[in-house]
């Protein structure tokens, strides 16, 4: 099986209703769609944070087998966020010809739904911020959500107000985890911290940017609370330090960003010989969902005990037609949990008039 042909797609979708988190307002939603042709007919859907040149084209992939994923993401290596889409579509092109979904490929499926926590809570313009906050919190409890995050790093004003308010409004039986996006120094972000977590914090997502190990190093050493954070980074060695130095409890690569399927099941594996869990980042189209849901499903629970910390998908709650629309059968929480998609591939049909209507 030869490539013949790829074909790149970025999608913008205008949001109805702009939400900030600490680092800026979101006013519309992007995303890099990659679609490799094939020989056989098979074609694969990708999404990355960019789409590759016209000469990465020519020179990598055009004539290549979809098979030799191993060769094409060393040769691609320079542009993670091209890669990342172009693995996602040849695993898709794999899982196709053989008929066997994903999470099938990469070894197996150690659960076939997956517990989600509700992504959203975000600052927006409201005339009582804290009080739709609280709406919003307790409508996910109600929809059956076993966790949910919400956005802080607004100041510790902001932060310790809301983020109290929200846990009265999920009550006890809810994890709530916070996420700052970077938007503190190592003193803010401990501060912060420290006046937040009477409120029974599962996570403290990104308190700063993710360069400064060090800083990471500080503040988990100074707050009884697990750290999260590494969305943004590229490539296994990107991870290294942080992994290696104990910045993070839990490393939260994105299959979109990191380098695909064949770069993340690496950093999965550096992450689990430096006992750090991984729960993937999820923020982009039904392509990236379900990229997410199948790898996802391939990684243990851990620690393997009676109560293991559950492997919780982040499942965006923000209106998006990109993630709701472009594939044909959205992809849905119900109760709470996710159903890995189980056709060939990433086992997803992409709208193509939802494709064409955002390109
Ligand atoms: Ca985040």
């Amino acid at each position: 099986m030869k490539i013949t042909d790829v074909k790149a797609y970025n999608l913008r979708y205008p949001l109805l209703e702009p939400f900030a988190n600490s680092r800026g307002w979101t006013k519309t939603r992007t995303a890099s769609v990659v679609e490799i042709s094939t020989d056989t007919g098979i074609t694969g859907w990708g999404e990355g944070i960019s789409t590759p040149s016209a000469s990465a084209i020519q020179t990598y992939l055009l004539g290549q087998s979809p098979f030799e994923t191993e060769r094409i993401s060393e040769a691609m290596r320079g542009n993670m966020g091209a890669l990342s889409g172009v693995d996602i579509a040849l695993w898709d092109i794999i899982g196709k010809a053989l008929e066997m979904p994903i999470y099938q490929l990469l070894g197996g499926a150690f659960r076939s739904k997956i517990p989600a926590y509700a992504s959203g809570l975000f600052k927006k313009d409201k005339p009582d911020i804290t009080q739709a906050l609280m709406d919003e919190a307790k409508g996910y409890v109600d929809a059956g959500f076993p966790a949910v995050k919400m956005k802080i790093g607004f100041g510790a004003t902001y932060d310790v107000k809301n983020v109290a308010a929200v846990r009265r409004a999920i009550g006890d039986g809810t994890l709530l985890a916070v996420d700052a996006n970077c938007g503190y120094d190592v003193g803010t972000a401990i501060d912060v911290g420290q006046k937040i977590l009477d409120n029974d914090i599962f996570w403290y997502e990104e308190p700063i940017t993710t360069d400064d190990v060090g800083g990471y190093r500080e503040i988990r050493h100074a707050l009884k609370v697990r750290i999260a954070g590494g969305e943004m980074l590229q490539g296994r060695w990107a991870f290294r330090d942080l992994l290696q130095q104990r910045g993070l409890d839990i490393v939260q690569p994105d299959v979109s960003i990191a380098g695909g399927f064949t770069e993340c099941r690496k950093i999965t594996a550096m992450a689990s010989a430096n006992y750090v869990r991984v729960l993937p980042h999820m923020w982009g189209s039904s392509i990236r969902l379900a990229a997410t849901l199948h790898w996802q499903a391939t990684l243990p629970d851990a620690p393997d005990a009676l109560h293991p910390i559950p492997s919780l998908l982040e499942f965006d709650m923000t209106e998006n037609r990109l993630r709701t629309a472009l594939a044909q059968e959205p992809i849905n929480a119900v109760d709470g949990s996710v159903d890995v998609p189980q056709a060939p591939g990433l086992g997803i049909d992409i709208d193509r008039d939802v494709l064409e209507q955002y390109a």
